[in-house]
């Protein structure tokens, strides 16, 4: 961060200098301009989606999670779980949900559990009732997809 010229000489002096070179005039402390960093990477507190590279090449990225906290906090976190590993740790701030508003004109969605859920290889009326035994207690209801390993949740309304 560049000081302005020293307002008694002009004279321009090198980063972290706090008195002018030429005539000693106390330089004004640079003020750091944030205003083209968006919103949400202005406070180290937030909700992050966590990566680093899967290699020592970069080639391919691990994903270690999205956690809500201090990136500090996190980042130790983390690295103490991998000793010895020198990995720069990538935080993208992602949305919360209660940031998105809800839709109450949405009748249905299409949901899929990851493959290591070992739902994927059931055929679709198998999978749809291994899913309405997950969801039992769920205010919604289990029908088939057409999407590979998925099922659709349609919901039911909410009893206030
Ligand atoms: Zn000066």
């Amino acid at each position: 961060m560049n000081h302005d010229p020293c307002l008694t000489c002009n004279t321009v002096n090198p980063d972290g200098a706090n008195f002018c070179m030429q005539c000693g005039t106390k330089l004004p402390v640079p003020v750091v301009d944030l205003s083209k960093i968006p919103d949400k990477y202005r406070h180290p507190f937030g909700f992050w989606e966590v990566t680093r590279p899967a290699d020592c090449e970069g080639r391919s990225l691990l994903y270690l999670g999205t956690y809500e906290g201090y990136v500090d906090y996190i980042a130790r976190r983390l690295a103490s779980a991998e000793p010895g590993g020198y990995y720069a740790y990538s935080f993208r701030a992602v949305p919360k949900l209660e940031d998105i508003p809800p839709n109450s004109d949405l009748k249905e969605v299409e949901v899929a559990f990851a493959m290591e859920s070992r739902t994927w290889e059931r055929t679709s009326g198998a999978r749809v009732a291994v899913a309405e035994a997950i969801f039992q207690g769920r205010p919604v209801q289990v029908l088939p997809s057409p999407h590979t390993g998925s099922f659709k949740l349609k919901f039911r309304r909410l009893v206030r």
